[in-house]
């Protein structure tokens, strides 16, 4: 891209404004109970990034579930498989300006190994936390305060499966959660806060299956399923500068990662098992074996966040307030990577929020004016 334009490096939605996952224009009025089936009938849904896994996962669930639904779009970015898809590329490496103020080249891989050279007077990073970070450590960049690929935080996370004396048929109950114990446990002699508790999307038979030994039956897995009430607890991952992104001589990108801030997640977890048999709940928690009841282990990096920290002083931070990097003029990074906390609530809607307040500032920054243009579909 050439002249004023934006390169955004990194394909996510947010970065680009773009909603992402099921991007659907309906009504619902206040009076009417919620049912994401009615609100979704007849409609036509536009699903992008749908090679990631989220969007598969709802893809999945619209299918299955929203039987009433008129069209689904889906926006395919082509897989590795397809080498000859014409929009897959990975950034390698950002160059600078001889001054060192400015990016003045982007340049990508294409899968067949070619590289090409991409220019914008404004260059937005949002490759994820880790591989932001990896791209600015590989091009040597925007890294005088040696923060970049350090506190990278995916909160401490557990997805836990009670099962409840009646039947449970909801199908989407992950709308729901509670902060009782998010500011403090409210037990004096701990008074910490020890995190957030909401519903996982609710277990079928096939979930169950994959977690459970091959000889349990498969009505056993049906009665479960049909009782299970999944829960998703998250404490806060504190930032530290050992828990950080790091690249080998070879290239390849490393996570280093140390468990800390553990005693307020047991003490969530317990919480959450003395409040069951006042649900109408078994009081235990199925065994592991058959359902989730465990940490996510280093690879779920499913929250990962924190390594291209933002602030107002450079010796400590990487970007600026509005994303854009301290050392250079024109250089943003919007994934998560910006956080310098994690909090202990899912990511995406802040990622979401502040990609929409930088996208107002380069706005601003390129005296540009907006105007609303409505999603043409294909019929
Ligand atoms: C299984 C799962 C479940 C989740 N559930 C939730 C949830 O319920 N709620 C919630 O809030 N969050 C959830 N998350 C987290 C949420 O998806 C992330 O926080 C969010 O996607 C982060 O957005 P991002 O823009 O920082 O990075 P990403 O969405 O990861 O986007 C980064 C993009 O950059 C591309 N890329 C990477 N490197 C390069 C490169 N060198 N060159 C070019 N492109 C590159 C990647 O292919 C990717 O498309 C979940 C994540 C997972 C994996």
């Amino acid at each position: 891209m050439n002249g004023k334009g934006i390169a955004s490096v990194g394909s996510s939605s947010r970065a680009n404004g773009v909603n992402s996952v099921g991007s659907v224009a309906t009504r619902i009025s206040a009076n009417e109970p919620l049912s994401v089936a009615a609100a979704l009938a007849g409609q036509r849904v536009l699903n992008t990034g749908t090679t990631g896994f989220i969007a598969k996962a709802v893809l999945e669930k619209l299918v299955r579930d929203v039987p009433g639904i008129a069209s689904i779009v889906v926006l395919l970015r082509g897989s590795r498989a397809q080498p000859d898809a014409a929009q897959r590329f990975q950034a390698e490496v950002l160059r600078a300006s001889g001054s060192g103020r400015e990016i003045t080249k982007v340049v990508v891989t294409r899968p067949g190994g070619e590289e090409e050279t991409y220019r914008g007077s404004i260059v937005v990073v949002a490759c994820g936390a880790i591989n932001s970070a990896a791209l600015l450590l590989r091009s040597g960049l925007a890294n005088a305060s040696g923060v970049v690929g350090q506190h990278y935080m995916c909160h401490i996370n557990s997805a836990m499966l009670s099962i409840s004396k009646e039947p449970n048929a909801t199908r989407f109950q992950k709308t729901l959660g509670f902060n009782d114990y998010y500011y403090d446990s409210g037990d004096p002699e701990f008074p910490h806060p020890l995190g957030h508790i909401q519903m996982l999307a609710k277990s079928d038979r096939s979930i169950l299956r994959g977690g459970a030994p091959r000889l349990v039956p498969g009505f056993a897995l049906d009665y479960i399923a049909k009782h299970a009430v999944d829960f998703w607890l998250t404490t806060e991952d504190l930032p530290q500068p050992s828990n950080r992104v790091t690249l080998e001589r070879d290239g390849t990108i490393r996570v280093s990662y140390g468990n800390k801030n553990l005693e307020p997640h047991r003490r969530l977890i317990r919480k959450l098992k003395n409040l069951l048999p006042h649900l109408g709940m078994h009081p235990h928690l199925v065994p592991n074996e058959i359902a989730r009841d465990k940490r996510i282990p280093l690879e779920g990096v499913a929250h990962q966040c924190g390594t291209v920290r933002f602030g107002t002083d450079p010796r400590t931070s990487a970007l600026d307030v509005n994303c854009k990097a301290h050392e250079l003029d024109n250089l943003y990074v919007v994934d998560t990577s910006f956080f310098p906390s994690s909090s202990a609530v899912n990511p995406a809607l802040t990622a979401m929020a502040n990609a929409l307040r930088v996208g107002d500032h380069l706005l601003e920054r390129l005296d540009a004016t907006t105007t609303t243009t409505p999603l043409e579909m294909p019929a």
